[in-house]
């Protein structure tokens, strides 16, 4: 398998144009995949298994930034706090206090986006908004709290899709306001392959793309 370095160029450069950062999802794809990409230039990779991440990292360039995208289990985050550039799914308080306790450890400022739930589904982790009020008033000396990351619901219902990410944007901003020491947002992370162009339009900074660089996956 290799990669779509078409569909790479297009979308860098759509989303340089825009100021929207691509993080490059592999998640079970190849190390070779992700050197193709990385000789490329490309440096922001997303992971969301911390075994596949943890193999991968070891074999990889060291600058690499290493995006973790998953829903983390709070007993692999002493795995991955020495060095993941960002943790996009921070999904409840009890997970963010042990990033801030593993980060103190190895002597870092871990940066994490807290997940939000958007979706209709019960499915889906995350805050929802009085949460995320008491998060912020939560002071972690280890944690800088960058923004915020969502998935719309799984439907083909693009309105839908867009209104979930609308209502998302209008929490960001909230929030932004509401700025703290250690809750700073400045990160909204959406947008997938599917729907990245409307997540950019309703005013994400960051999109996290897999299969239109690395194909679809098995
Ligand atoms: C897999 C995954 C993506 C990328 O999905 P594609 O549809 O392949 O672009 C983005 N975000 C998260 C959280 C994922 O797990």
């Amino acid at each position: 398998m290799a990669i779509n370095k078409t569909a790479y160029h297009s979308i860098k450069k759509e989303l340089d144009l825009q100021e929207v950062l691509l993080v490059a999802v592999s998640k079970t794809k190849p190390v070779e995949d992700i050197l193709e990409l990385y000789n490329l230039g490309h440096r922001d990779f997303g992971e969301n298994y911390v075994q596949e991440l943890l193999e991968k990292a070891k074999q990889l360039p060291n600058d690499i930034r290493w995006h973790f995208i998953g829903h983390l289990q709070t007993n692999k985050v002493k795995l991955i706090v020495s060095f993941v550039q960002l943790i996009h799914g921070v999904d409840s308080l009890k997970l963010l206090k042990e990033i801030n306790k593993e980060a103190g450890k190895s002597g870092r400022i871990v940066d994490c986006l807290l997940q939000v739930h958007i979706a209709q589904e019960e499915t889906k982790f995350g805050f929802d908004e009085k949460e995320l009020n008491d998060v912020q008033m939560s002071g972690y000396a280890n944690v800088q709290i960058k923004g915020l990351m969502g998935m719309a619901s799984f439907t083909d219902d693009m309105d839908k899709v867009r209104t979930e990410f609308r209502n998302l944007k209008n929490l960001f901003d909230k929030q932004a306001q509401l700025q703290t020491s250690n809750f700073k947002p400045q990160i909204l992370s959406v947008g997938m392959s599917s729907d990245y162009k409307i997540a950019i339009e309703e005013g994400s900074n960051m999109v996290r793309i897999g299969s239109l660089l690395f194909g679809t996956r098995g």
